[in-house]
């Protein structure tokens, strides 16, 4: 796609007689002044920053005139492509009408029409909505909403959280609590609950020749085993559904899902489906759950959620969860939590037009197609003498690297093979951001057959040159 001729407008809007700004000097001008997230700032002696001038579709445009493809949707948020014609005119539509109101007291028909909307795309009984405004408040308010359900219906000693080892549910401290990726936690352990952890169902380490499923199904008796024990003090049982996106894309059997939702049904524990990164069309569905064919009782929505444009969360939940909060001023039991920006009007609008996509385009048939193009494209990555395992869930492809590919002993986290994978990209053209010695492929839905070709091609030439020392 074409990118169109920019004029020569400065970001403060004066025109500038022939002068552009171009990534050094960028650079430097936010080196003085931004701290990254997501970053050892001192990286950036060695690996520049590429400051973005503009997108348009898969496409990234940097002050340079260089381009990318945005491989990882600019951290798995955009659905439907950068400046998305769609959604930028619903955008331009809202912003004369109204940008923004609080939500205590007061609506808008952009956060009604999309709760109405989502409820109505969600498993069956999830049937009110909740905003915030990122992944992690959504957390936030999935815990607190669970523990103050169980404080209102009298089960008060129900205090504590079951989670995955390898999960991952965000970085504000409730979020990170009940998170288990040791990179993210370790250092403020201090200064956050108590949960209980059990072992992931993570197929990566299945027996060779045992299905995901079967090894799913091993697995489960853990947590089967950790709910018995503990079910009269845990309030909710919270999950990544069928990846665990940010502990290197790993992935586990939609049995699981089933056997855990009734057994969170058998012993009273709520079920926290964590679809902030999975849903909305990610592993081939609309929500990861509905391979399981399963109702959570907390649905955490977030990143595609507005195309990647604004940030907006939701949590579904059920009437029953809704109804115990409902009741008199006096007897104190509403739900208290609110952001400044909750239920965004700009936010909901962007949702709404996402939701419109989804609704007019044939979105979920055509990833299929996208998705057996990924497949194919990295077929014989799985011959390469240090590829652990290529696995795949829909729209999320991920690569693993390993030093010995009989005992998959990983490399040294140290040696930071991915970042090398990282920089040949760049190169090349393609944004592509390896968590640790994973390599993968989490495209916008408009990426192309041909697109996706480069992308593999660029993804081997990277592991080529990342492993070519040993
Ligand atoms: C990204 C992510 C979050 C946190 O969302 P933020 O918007 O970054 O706060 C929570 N859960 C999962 C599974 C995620 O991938």
């Amino acid at each position: 796609m074409e990118l169109p001729h920019i004029d020569l407008i400065t970001f403060s809007g004066q025109p500038q007689a022939g002068h552009y700004m171009n990534n050094h000097e960028l650079m430097q001008d936010d080196l003085a002044v931004l701290w990254h997230p997501c970053s050892q700032m001192k990286d950036y002696e060695q690996s520049p920053l590429i400051p973005i001038r503009r997108g348009s579709g898969v496409w990234l445009e940097d002050y340079d005139g260089k381009r990318y493809i945005d491989a990882i949707s600019s951290w798995w948020v955009n659905l439907f492509g950068h400046a998305n014609p769609r959604i930028n005119a619903a955008l331009v539509e809202q912003l004369g009408l109204l940008e923004h109101v609080l939500l205590a007291g007061f609506s808008h028909e952009p956060a009604i029409r999309l709760a109405e909307r989502l409820v109505e795309l969600a498993p069956k009984g999830l049937s009110r909505c909740f905003y915030a405004d990122n992944g992690s408040s959504a957390i936030e308010v999935a815990l607190k909403m669970s523990y103050h359900y169980w404080r209102n219906t009298g089960y008060t000693q129900k205090t504590r959280f079951i989670t995955l080892t390898n999960s991952y549910h965000g970085e504000t401290l409730g979020a990170l609590a009940v998170g288990n990726v040791p990179l993210y936690k370790e250092t403020y352990a201090p200064l956050l609950m108590e949960t209980l952890s059990v072992t992931s169902p993570d197929c990566f380490y299945r027996e060779s020749g045992e299905s995901c499923a079967d090894y799913s199904r091993r697995l489960f008796p853990l947590m089967e085993q950790m709910l018995e024990q503990h079910c009269e003090t845990v309030c909710a049982v919270i999950v990544e559904p069928l990846v665990q996106c940010a502990g290197s894309m790993r992935m586990y059997d939609p049995v699981y899902l089933s056997l855990l939702r009734a057994a969170c049904d058998k012993y009273q524990v709520h079920l926290i489906a964590d679809e902030v990164a999975v849903g909305f069309g990610r592993t081939g569905t609309m929500f990861a759950c509905s391979q399981a064919n399963i109702t959570p009782d907390f649905l955490c929505l977030a990143k595609g959620l507005t195309g990647g444009y604004l940030p907006l969360s939701a949590v579904l939940t059920t009437s029953r969860v809704y109804e115990a909060f409902y009741d008199d001023y006096s007897t104190l039991r509403a739900f208290l939590h609110s952001h400044s920006y909750t239920g965004n009007a700009l936010a909901c609008r962007a949702a709404l037009a996402t939701l419109d996509i989804f609704a007019q385009d044939n979105v979920i048939a055509n990833n299929r197609n996208l998705a057996e193009c990924m497949r194919k494209s990295t077929l014989h990555f799985s011959d390469h003498p240090h590829v652990g395992e290529v696995r795949q869930c829909g729209m999320i492809l991920a690569i693993e690297m390993v030093k010995d590919k009989k005992t998959r002993e990983p490399f040294a986290w140290q040696e930071r093979r991915g970042l090398h994978v990282y920089r040949h990209a760049l190169e090349n053209g393609v944004l592509l951001r390896p968590l640790g010695n994973v390599v993968y492929f989490m495209p916008p839905y408009v990426i192309t057959e041909e697109q996706i070709q480069q992308l593999a091609d660029v993804a081997w030439q990277g592991i080529q040159r990342a492993t070519a020392d040993i």
